[in-house]
């Protein structure tokens, strides 16, 4: 009799997990509590104006790839995307620009026009990275399930690659002299919502990936990503139970037996968990049989940041801007500092903003621009109250779009939607509105990190950013390759 799977979220993480699974013979049910799917990864559509909800950045595409093909499709033909090139424009607050480019010799002539004597280094930055990545990308493919998987010789052979001992800013500083250098290639730590001061050095790579395997652009955005996948589980057998929240997921003994939901109970065979972890676990299991992740023990993790938002349909185009623009504030440090440890909002924040349409016609109506802008800020503290904030951010926001070479953007909004923390948390079902999950320190990686076979009970697995090996789609859909390989072998169905 073939064997039931229940999988709570139709995140990216999910949603991969479910073709894995359908693919392998089992039967998949996924309760989703939105009305669509994607989680994080879904559509926000306002009036003819479409926007990716969170990821608009796609790296590294090979690792979905190879799980369209696992499942015999083909992700290219699925969803059509663009490399883009130049892959993003930095403008410092402090002064200077740089436009970057996914071939190196061109990449170098833009740093040099910034700061000459740096320029020769970004191909041994480069070069340095590419060893790095190929050692680390084994740990990347495998479950850490306890303190005796850290002491493969695969790992220790990595160790003096990953350097415990420094950050991702002290690392740079070791290629780039110039402190606008050292920034661009290490903001994208944010991209786990940490501070380049904070995250370990192991994080080169990801600078590294954009610009070894370029950063694509799905046409009709990352969300497209999420509706292909949705599709194809939907082709293998998946059944998707949409609006259907878990409210409680079912034990018998130690063992995950399925989940309840308005409507009943749904029992299965093994239950996967993509809903956000610190959400899932402190909401959904019954906190007298937790033994290692209580309420006090997560409540001490710690989290990444969270994100304020506007989604903005604007009339006109706006060509002046690139597909993705990063603003770094003037005083960079201090931006990280209120939002990390002082939790209070900046006045001259850090900011990204998304210009899509350029690329992408899909995405607003001929002759209109779809505009993402996203303020990096603290995850929810008793220090900001966004009910109060939220107009007030707006401004803020918009004042600094303008400093792009948009003055006159609020005359030209037809439409708008704002996300703060708070509504990540209450409509989202995001731990603390922490957007980017639990943070990446050292001693919330690997093995530390919840584990992708749960560590609490039989029969329950992880997928998402909150477990191994992190936030980010490259590695959720990793994490959905590890925990369908735990859970087919578990179930006695994996075949090679
Ligand atoms: C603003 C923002 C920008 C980002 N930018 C990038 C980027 O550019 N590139 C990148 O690679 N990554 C980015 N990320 C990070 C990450 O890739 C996404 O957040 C990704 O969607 C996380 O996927 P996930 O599988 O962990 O699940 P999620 O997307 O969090 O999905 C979990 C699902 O579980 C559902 N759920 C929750 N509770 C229940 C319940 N009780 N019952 C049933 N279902 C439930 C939720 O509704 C949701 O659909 C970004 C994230 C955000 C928020």
């Amino acid at each position: 009799m073939s064997k039931r799977v229940l999988i709570v979220g139709a995140g990216p993480g999910g949603l991969a997990t479910a073709m894995l699974l359908a693919k392998a013979g089992l039967e998949v049910t996924v309760l989703e509590r939105q009305p669509r799917i994607g989680g994080r990864t879904s559509v926000l559509e306002c009036d003819g104006y479409r926007f990716d909800l969170g990821p608009t950045f796609f790296l590294y595409p090979q690792i979905l790839e190879e799980i369209f093909q696992a499942v015999g499709r083909d992700l290219r033909q699925e969803v059509p995307m663009q490399q883009l090139d130049p892959q993003y424009r930095l403008i410092f607050g402090a002064g200077g620009e740089l436009l970057c480019c996914p071939d190196t010799e061109r990449m170098v002539g833009e740093i040099a026009k910034l700061a000459p004597a740096d320029a020769p280094r970004f191909r041994q930055f480069m070069a340095d990275n590419r060893v790095k990545l190929a050692k680390f990308a084994p740990c990347l493919q495998t479950p850490f399930l306890g303190w005796g998987d850290l002491l493969q010789a695969r790992l220790i052979s990595v160790l003096p690659y990953l350097k415990p001992w420094k950050s991702l800013h002290a690392e740079l500083a070791g290629y780039f002299r110039d402190s606008r250098l050292q920034l661009a290639f290490t903001f994208q730590s944010k991209y786990l919502g940490m501070s380049p001061f904070q995250c370990p050095s192991l994080f080169s790579i990801l600078s590294f990936l954009e610009y070894e395997h370029g950063v694509w652009h799905p046409i009709g955005g990352c969300n497209a990503l999420s509706v292909a996948m949705g599709r194809v589980a939907t082709e293998l057998g998946t059944v998707f139970r949409l609006g259907e929240p878990a409210v409680e997921i079912l034990f018998e003994g130690r063992r995950a037996v399925g989940a309840r939901t308005a409507s009943g109970e749904v029992r299965a065979d093994a239950v996967v968990v993509n809903a956000d972890f610190g959400h899932a676990v402190t909401s959904l299991v019954p906190g007298h049989l937790r033994r290692r992740w209580t309420d006090a023990t997560v409540a001490r993790k710690r989290f990444s940041c969270s994100t304020f938002m506007l989604y903005l349909g604007v009339e006109g185009r706006l060509d002046q801007l690139a597909h993705h623009n990063i603003y770094v504030a003037s005083d960079y440090r201090r931006n990280l500092e209120e939002i990390e440890r002082r939790h209070v909002l900046t006045e001259d924040p850090s900011f990204y903003v998304q210009n899509a349409s350029v690329t992408d016609s899909t995405l607003a109506p001929p002759g209109h621009s779809t505009l993402y802008v996203l303020v990096p800020v603290s995850h929810q503290h008793p220090n900001i109250d966004w009910a109060m904030e939220r107009q007030r951010y707006r401004q803020v926001a918009l004042r600094q779009v303008a400093k792009l070479g948009v003055p006159d953007l609020e005359r030209r909004i037809r439409c708008e939607r704002v996300v703060t923390p708070a509504q990540w948390e209450s409509e989202l079902g995001i731990y603390r509105g922490a957007t980017f999950n639990l943070a990446h320190n050292l001693g919330q990686m690997l093995h530390l990190r919840p584990r992708n076979r749960f560590e609490e009970f039989d029969r329950m697995y992880l997928v998402g950013g909150g477990t191994h090996p992190g936030s980010g789609l490259p590695v959720i859909f990793e994490s959905a390759r590890i925990s369908a390989r735990l859970l087919l072998e578990d179930l006695g169905r994996l075949t090679s």
